[in-house]
C-alpha cells in the first residue's frame, strides 16, 4: 500500500531498526521503546488489522511470535515478562493501520507501561453469560 508507512519500512523507504526478516514477517524496533527493546511484528502482506487476516496469514505471522519473544529474553537476561498487544481499530488505541503485534519486554513493575483489567463479572448472571457465550459461538460455527 503506498501511503502506508509501515509497508514503507519493510520496502526500506524508511529506516528502521530491524530485528528479524523472513519471507512473510518483518520485525523492527517500536520509535517509542516504551520499555528498552519494544519490538512491532508485522505481516509483509498489508493487512489493515485482526478482521482481515486469513488463516494462512495469521499462521505466518504469530508462528513467529514464540522466537522473536525467546530472542528478546535472551538478549535481555534482565527481562521478567513480557506483554504481547494487538491493537485494532481506532477506538482500541491503533494509530498505525497496518496490522502489527508490539512485544514490550517488562523489566519491572514500574516499567513506564500498565494495563488493567476491570473485574465486571458481577453484573453478568450465569444464564448471560451463557448466552453470550452461545452468540458467539454461532457466529463462530458459520464461518
Ligand atoms: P498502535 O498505536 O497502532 O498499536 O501502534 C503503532 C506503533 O507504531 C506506535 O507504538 C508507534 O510508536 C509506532 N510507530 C509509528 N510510526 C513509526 C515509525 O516510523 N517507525 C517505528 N519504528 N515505529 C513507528
Ligand atoms: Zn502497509
Amino acid at each position: 500500500m503506498t501511503d502506508c508507512i509501515f509497508c514503507k519500512i519493510i520496502n526500506r523507504e524508511i529506516p528502521s531498526y530491524k530485528v528479524y526478516e523472513d519471507d512473510e514477517v518483518y520485525a523492527f524496533l517500536d520509535i517509542t521503546q516504551t520499555t528498552k527493546g519494544h519490538t512491532l511484528v508485522i505481516p509483509k502482506q498489508h493487512v489493515t488489522d485482526i478482521f482481515e487476516y486469513d488463516d494462512v496469514l495469521a499462521a505466518k505471522l504469530f508462528s513467529r511470535i514464540p522466537k522473536i519473544s525467546r530472542g528478546l529474553e535472551k538478549a535481555f537476561p534482565d527481562m521478567k515478562g513480557l506483554n504481547l498487544i494487538n491493537n485494532n481499530k481506532e477506538l482500541a488505541y491503533q494509530s498505525v493501520f497496518h496490522s502489527h503485534v508490539h512485544l514490550i519486554p517488562r523489566y519491572s513493575k514500574d516499567d513506564d507501561f500498565s494495563i488493567t483489567f476491570k473485574n465486571n463479572g458481577d453484573n453478568y448472571t450465569p444464564e448471560t453469560m451463557s448466552q453470550i457465550a452461545s452468540t458467539i459461538k454461532e457466529v463462530i460455527d458459520h464461518e
